[in-house]
């Protein structure tokens, strides 16, 4: 979608820290972290709440989510998984947060 964000960082037009990425999802850091790791894990295809996801669009999601946490170390130090939907989220394309360590304090 031409205005949305996020569809802008998967085209290179608006610079991002990009972590992971393949022909349907990439992963980036967000751009005002809560914790020190706050990454964000969206599909390619511009879907935009978690409900309109499905068996299709969501391709990816699971294993990217799964080499950021292996490739940070995370299994042992508490992560979360976070999707905000049905209006909640600021930015209209869906994305997860992945957060770590959770309850550490922010110092990024
Ligand atoms: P939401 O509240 O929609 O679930 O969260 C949107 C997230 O996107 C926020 O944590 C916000 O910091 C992040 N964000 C918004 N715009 C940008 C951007 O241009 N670049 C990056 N890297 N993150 C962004
Ligand atoms: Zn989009």
């Amino acid at each position: 979608m031409v205005n949305c964000t996020f569809c802008r960082i998967i085209r290179k037009e608006i610079p991002a820290a990009i972590l992971y990425e393949d022909e349907k999802v990439v992963a980036f850091k967000d751009i005002h972290p809560v914790a020190p790791i706050h990454f964000l894990i969206i599909p390619k295809e511009h879907v935009e709440d978690f409900y309109n996801l499905n068996e299709t669009n969501n391709s990816g999601i699971l294993s990217a989510a799964k080499w950021l946490i292996d490739h940070h170390r995370l299994m042992d130090k508490g992560y979360k998984l976070e999707i905000n939907g049905g209006g909640a989220q600021i930015v209209g394309h869906v994305h997860f947060h992945l957060i770590a360590p959770v309850g550490a304090p922010v110092d990024v």
